[in-house]
């Protein structure tokens, strides 16, 4: 177990800007290539960039014209996200065999951004920024710890919020289950090449688990209205899970353990979080109104068109 991790530690300086610098090149280019590849060919969409930027914002995904987008990770994200990779690392290490620190540090920050990269294309693909537009604003930033007023999508503030969380729900269960298809985009690390499906599951929830708890970490104790608690996302994200097993041909019930492992790992043993199984009996009985809550809000008049060529 490592020391608990503070916002004021995941704001600081990383300890090595050179590594940082070579992730983030690698990831922004990982990114566009995925995106020419697999969003570009399957969805209607002109064009989507992708940048790493020396600014103190976290992630933002931005309507840039007709059918443009762009999505941001600024240099307070990346750093947070090294600096939990970097804190993890030496106990991460003893369930990766013959991984270095610094394959180690790696693996983990490609991991944690490529599952924050999907969550927001999923925003992009899902139509949520033109839902979001359609109700006042042209900007979309994922993590709020500064208080900034956020618009509501109903008059009623309880709908709202369960507007706003299904709309979350979604581009998790999207990042959850793309991530492991197309982590290949970006890994460099031979030892998750040779690792079989339930082992990829494993690690899979152990890199959600800590991905969904950083998140919370960033938005500093604030109630940002929109995002179901960290424990409950990665209840809910087992849901993703059995369906991407059946597509798979994967044993569900031995791969949705594994993932179930994998977040214990992360929240409780490396993180040192107290976990109770509260959430996940949450988790399921969200899972039960969120259809019905999507259909409320009415996504479905903004998805952007799948291609099918
Ligand atoms: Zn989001």
């Amino acid at each position: 177990m490592i020391s608990p991790i503070t916002f004021d530690f995941l704001m600081g300086p990383p300890n090595d800007l050179v590594l940082l610098d070579e992730l983030e090149c690698h990831l922004a280019k990982s990114a566009e290539k995925f995106i020419d590849e697999v969003v570009k060919k399957g969805f209607a969409i002109e064009s989507l960039d992708f940048e790493c930027s020396y600014s103190p914002i976290l992630a933002r995904a931005k309507i840039t014209g007709k059918s443009t987008y762009k999505i941001t990770f600024g240099r307070t994200l990346t750093g947070a996200i090294f600096n939990l990779a970097s804190s993890i690392a030496p106990c991460l290490q003893k369930e990766m065999t013959g991984c270095s620190e610094s394959e180690t540090i790696g693996y983990t920050f490609n991991y944690i951004s490529w599952l924050i990269l999907l969550h927001e294309v999923a925003h992009v693909t899902h139509g949520h920024l033109e839902y979001i537009k359609s109700n006042g604003s042209n900007d979309y930033h994922e993590v709020n710890n500064q208080r900034t007023p956020l618009i509501h999508l109903h008059t009623d503030q309880e709908e709202s919020k369960r507007f706003w969380r299904a709309l979350e729900s979604e581009a998790d269960a999207y990042a959850i289950n793309a991530s492991v298809v197309t982590f290949r985009y970006i890994n460099t690390n031979v030892w998750w090449n040779q690792l079989k499906p339930q082992a990829i599951m494993h690690h899979h929830g152990a890199m959600a688990s800590a991905a969904f708890h950083l998140m919370h970490m960033l938005a500093n104790g604030h109630d940002d209205f929109r995002h179901p608690a960290a424990n409950i996302r990665l209840g809910i994200s087992l849901a993703s899970i059995e369906t991407l097993a059946k597509r798979m041909k994967w044993t569900v019930a031995g791969t949705v353990e594994e993932a179930i492992k994998g977040h214990y790992l992360m929240a409780s043993d490396i993180l040192g979080l107290h976990v109770s199984i509260t959430p996940k009996l949450e988790a399921a009985c969200y899972m039960l109104t969120l259809d019905d809550v999507i259909n409320r809000a009415g996504f479905s008049q903004f998805r952007i068109p799948i291609q099918l060529s």
